[in-house]
C-alpha cells in the first residue's frame, strides 16, 4: 500500500538530499584498499519497477564495486534450469550470525558454510559453477550485463569487471585462501582452492550503478521473469528472496529485516541490493560502513524509504 508520500522521483530526491552524508563517518574494508579512496560523500537510488519504469536520483549512475552482491546472482545462475543438484548437500541455508568471513562456524559444522551469502557458501557456489564454466566471474558478468539490458537509462560502459582492483583484492586474500583451504580439507570443494578464490575476487570486483543493479535483479521481484525471458522459476525466485531475508545482511540480517522489511543484499563496496515482491527492486549506494559491514547511509535511507511507501513483504 502506498502511504501518503510524493511521487516517486521526488521522493528519491528528498531521499537524496536527507541521507547523503556531509561528514566521514563509518568504516571501509581493510583488504580493498581501493574502497577507501571512494569519497565519503557518493549516494546514489535507483528503483526498477517491475512494469518497466526506472525512477533514479543522486549517484545512481556511477559504477561501484558490487562485491557480494554479486552472491545473489551466482545463486541464481546456480540454480537456474532446477541445475542446483548436489549445491544443497554442500550449503545450509541457515543466518550465520557471524562475520561473513568467520572461520569458526566452518569448523563446528564440518566443512558445510551456513548459507550461500557468506564467504564460505559463496566459494562453494562458486566451485560448483566451475564445473560447467570454469571461468565463472566472465559468465557472471555476462548474466548481470544481459539482465541489466539496454533500456533508454542505460549508461555507458555497462558492467565491467575491475581487473585493478580484483589484483589488489587477491594479493590480499588470504583470509578467503584460508577459508577455501578449510573447505577443501573437509571435501566440500572441487577444484584448487586457488582459482576458486581468484574467480570468486572478480565477480566481486564487476562494477555497476544502481540503476544497472536495480535493473538486473528485476526478475527476483518479478516471480523469476528477467529481461529476456524466465531466469528461475516462481518457487526458485521465492527461495532466494527467502535466503535474502534472513541471510542477506551478514550478522545484522535481523536487523535489517526489523529496519526495513524487505530482502535485501549487501555488499562492502557499500551497495544493498533490496527486493519488493510483485513491485520493485531497489538498489541503494553509498560507500562507508557500519560494524557489520553493511552501508551505513544506505540502511537508514531503505528503512525511511520503506516506511514512507509502506513496501514491506509484511
Ligand atoms: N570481496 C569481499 C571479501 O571477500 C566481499 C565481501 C563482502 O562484500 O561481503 O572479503
Amino acid at each position: 500500500a502506498t502511504l501518503q508520500a510524493p511521487p516517486l522521483g521526488g521522493l528519491l530526491d528528498d531521499i537524496v538530499g536527507k541521507h547523503r552524508p556531509r561528514r566521514e563517518a563509518g568504516s571501509v574494508p581493510g583488504n580493498i584498499p581501493f574502497l577507501a579512496e571512494i569519497p565519503f560523500d557518493r549516494f546514489g537510488i535507483a528503483v526498477a519497477t517491475t512494469s518497466g519504469e526506472v525512477f533514479s536520483s543522486g549517484d545512481a549512475h556511477v559504477p561501484f564495486s558490487i562485491q557480494s552482491i554479486s552472491k545473489v546472482f551466482t545463486l541464481a545462475m546456480a540454480l537456474q534450469g532446477g541445475k542446483a543438484g548436489a549445491l544443497w548437500q554442500r550449503v545450509l541455508r541457515e543466518p550465520s550470525g557471524t562475520s561473513f568471513n568467520s572461520l569458526v562456524q566452518l569448523e563446528v559444522e564440518h566443512g558445510i558454510p551456513r548459507n550461500p551469502f557468506i564467504n564460505a557458501g559463496a566459494l562453494v557456489v562458486t566451485d560448483h559453477l566451475m564445473e560447467e564454466a570454469p571461468d565463472a566471474a566472465t559468465q557472471l558478468l555476462r548474466f548481470v550485463t544481459e539482465q541489466a539490458g539496454n533500456g533508454p537509462e542505460d549508461t555507458l560502459p555497462g558492467p565491467f569487471i575491475d581487473e585493478a582492483a580484483a589484483a589488489s583484492e587477491l594479493a590480499r586474500s588470504s583470509r578467503n585462501l584460508a577459508l577455501a583451504h578449510f573447505l577443501k580439507d573437509f571435501g566440500n570443494l572441487r577444484r584448487p582452492a586457488e582459482a576458486v578464490v581468484e574467480s570468486y575476487v572478480r565477480q566481486c570486483s564487476i562494477m555497476m550503478s544502481c540503476v544497472e543493479l536495480a535493473t538486473a535483479g528485476l526478475f527476483l521481484a518479478r516471480d523469476g521473469q528477467g529481461a529476456r525471458g524466465s531466469v528461475l522459476s516462481p518457487s526458485e525466485a521465492k527461495r532466494i528472496g527467502s535466503i535474502m531475508l534472513t541471510c542477506g545482511m551478514y550478522d545484522a540480517a535481523g536487523e535489517f529485516a526489523y529496519r526495513v522489511g524487505l530482502p535485501g543484499k549487501s555488499g562492502v563496496g557499500g551497495g544493498i541490493l533490496v527486493i519488493v515482491p510483485g513491485k520493485c527492486t531497489i538498489c541503494v549506494w553509498s560507500p562507508r560502513l557500519d560494524a557489520k559491514g553493511n552501508s551505513l547511509a544506505g540502511t537508514a535511507a531503505l528503512a525511511e524509504l520503506s516506511d514512507l511507501t509502506g513496501w514491506s513483504v509484511f
